[in-house]
């Protein structure tokens, strides 16, 4: 019997692209509580229902856009949603998260997620209209860049839509191809774009305004209006608004937390100065942009003319210029927000793409590529035009594009350089440096989508004094010292699973000064469940954990918790020089506090003690020693 659950739609749209078909499927009350929704969600529905031996661009892998029970309340944060696949980048568990106004937009016609599998025979869309849904012929808009496809899908439908797209990087199976939406937003780490474009998969239009019914609609009101008087007051969350994530740039910089040279390099400051705020909102004329219902407003809107190019559009992040600038020695933040608009057209994330263009031009300098492959190409340190050439040639997987389409661990692996790679798993590393932010060290290693500065965000309490205090997080470390580090790692990862499951943006509580406390109270408001800090803790713990058990179940488990060479090797100078942290110790820390085994398994003792039975993952594991039983 179906045990409906307020705050939730508790229906799930099954899309069947190989048969044209779609239908309704229910889920219950007892299924949310222990996975919550979004990242949690998909997390269930790739251990049951995509084996291990499965490629992620066949047809059985699936792609679940999936809502929590936030979205649609308008409480601030509750924009997110979460896309969840086996990523082709790390041939297990991958998820992003996007936002603007698509999760409202979901829960809005009346659904907490939907589930994408099989090929269809030629491109199509979907187009959700409240609770009619239609696949749609997409062949005029194959071929288009994210933009356009956009404008053509809310033309074609309803200009008021939500829209979630791939561009022509997905069409292409670029393995770090994402999806954009609205144009502002995008899911951009782990390559799912790419698993779309595989399934002949453009996006998906939404429009709807049905609400799910709430336990305790008027406290719901009361919450999201405090929590959102909290934020608007918040002297972070206005510097937010004011500088967006490049405000982050100079004193990232400066700490030698950005990678410079393929993360050889330190002391750049000089060389950074461009890419800082004031100059950052100056030289690109930044207005602030919001995701629906948030004060905070993080996201850049650019336009500037430049001689040889201009944008109007979206204004790289932080990341973007760590990976785009700094990691390629590139200077100029107009070039930057250029290679940026690029790279959101074609539809690709903006780390993998700096972290594959920076090997590129380490390989470039120091000869490892073959004649045949270079010909007449230059590919030098800190030219603006040749980051630009090869994001085209990404782009189209033209020439040398094509090896670097497959992302910067196979681009490594085919020049015999495996080690200059910098990934986990292979996911690229964002933009911050574990040999200032230890804590990072452990984080990225046993991070379950692969290298990950978001499912798990210690560096902001490291370095931006980020606390948790309902965690005993109330005190900003020190630099270079162990002490606390890999417990801060471990808090972070099981928030993080909170936050990619409820479906939350963790700037809320980084920025915006919100406290978890009171966003339990709103969960409690929606469902009833009358959840306890313990309760809520718990939960992130086991969905953290279970994602760990579908990376074990892909092969991808705890011989791949290790960090790439360069980041444990300590730098000649800069404000890092001669540190790099103890990881073989902290992983082992990691393994005794998460409770697994020495050699990095969980035991059916603490899984269950966090409320993940044996009936959950039986059929895919040897219960006896734990390790996964390949299928
Ligand atoms: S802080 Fe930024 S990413 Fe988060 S909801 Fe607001 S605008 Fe969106």
């Amino acid at each position: 019997m179906i045990l409906l659950s307020s705050g939730y739609h508790n229906k799930v749209l099954r899309v069947d692209l190989t048969k044209g078909r779609t239908h309704i499927e229910h889920t219950d009350e007892r299924f949310y509580k222990v996975f919550l929704g979004g990242a949690g969600m998909g997390a269930k529905i790739l251990l049951d229902e995509v084996p291990s031996h499965v490629d992620p661009f066949q047809p059985a892998n699936k792609v679940v856009f999936a809502t929590g029970p936030f979205q649609g309340t308008r409480i601030p944060g509750s924009a997110k949603w979460s896309l969840v696949s086996k990523s082709p980048m790390t041939h297990t568990f991958g998820d992003s998260a996007a936002g603007a106004s698509f999760g409202p937009s979901l829960r809005g016609c009346g659904l907490d997620a939907i589930v994408v599998e099989g090929r269809s025979p030629s491109p199509v869309y979907l187009w959700i209209e409240d609770g009619a849904v239609e696949l749609r012929d997409a062949s005029a808009l194959w071929g288009l860049e994210t933009f356009d496809t956009i404008d053509a899908m809310k033309s074609d439908t309803n200009k008021k839509a939500s829209v979630a797209a791939i561009g022509p990087a997905g069409e292409r199976l670029v393995r770090f191809a994402c999806v954009v939406v609205d144009k502002h937003s995008y899911a951009g780490r782990s390559g799912i774009g790419a698993v779309l474009g595989s399934k002949k998969f453009k996006g998906i239009a939404l429009l709807g305004s049905a609400t799910p019914s709430y336990f305790d609609g008027g406290a719901l009101d009361d919450i999201r209006k405090d929590i959102t008087r909290t934020m608007v007051r918040s002297d972070r969350g206005k510097e937010l608004r004011a500088w967006g994530t490049p405000g982050g740039f100079a004193t990232y910089n400066a700490l030698d937390n950005t990678p410079k040279k393929n993360w050889d390099g330190s002391s750049w400051t000089e060389e950074g100065k461009e890419m800082e705020t004031p100059h950052y909102n100056e030289a690109l004329n930044v207005k602030p942009k919001a995701c629906l219902s948030c004060p905070l407003a993080c996201h850049r809107h650019v336009s500037f003319e430049h001689p040889s190019y201009g944008v109007d559009g979206p204004g790289p992040e932080y990341e973007t210029l760590a990976m785009l600038g700094a990691n390629c020695l590139v200077r100029e933040v107009r070039a930057v927000a250029k290679a940026n608009d690029l790279c959101n057209r074609y539809g690709m994330d903006t780390i993998s793409a700096g972290s594959a263009i920076a090997l590129a031009m380490e390989a470039y300098e120091k000869g490892w590529f073959p004649p045949h492959v270079i010909g007449d190409l230059r590919i030098d340190w800190g030219d603006p035009a040749i980051v630009l050439h090869l994001i085209d040639l990404i782009g189209k997987r033209e020439g040398i594009g094509s090896i670097m389409a497959e992302g910067a661990a196979t681009l490594g692996a085919t020049l015999g350089k495996e080690g200059h790679a910098v990934h986990v798993r292979g996911l690229d590393v964002p933009g911050h440096d574990p040999r200032l932010c230890y804590s990072l060290s452990v984080n990225y290693a046993t991070g379950t989508r692969g290298a990950c500065h978001y499912r798990g965000c210690p560096e902001e309490t490291e370095i931006g004094g980020f606390l948790l205090p309902e965690y005993g997080v109330t005190k900003k470390p020190r630099f270079f010292e162990v002490g606390d580090k890999t417990r801060l790692a471990v808090i972070h990862q099981n928030f993080g699973a909170i936050m990619g499951s409820a479906v939350l943006c963790a700037f809320m509580f980084v920025e915006g000064e919100a406290s978890i406390s009171r966003y339990l109270d709103a969960l409690n408001a929606m469902t009833g469940w009358g959840w306890s800090f313990e309760d809520l803790s718990r939960c992130g713990e086991r969905i953290y954990n279970f994602q760990r058990l579908v990376n074990i179940r892909d092969g991808k488990g705890p011989a791949y918790d290790v960090l790439p060479k360069k980041l444990l090797t300590p730098a000649p100078d800069g404000a890092r020089m001669g540190k790099a942290p103890p990881f073989d110790d902290m992983m082992q820390e990691c393994y005794r506090m998460r409770g697994w085994t020495r050699d990095g398994y969980p035991t059916r003792e603490m899984l269950a003690s966090v409320g993940i039975e044996p009936s959950l993952y039986e059929d895919h594991f040897d219960l006896a020693t734990m390790k996964e039983v390949i299928k």
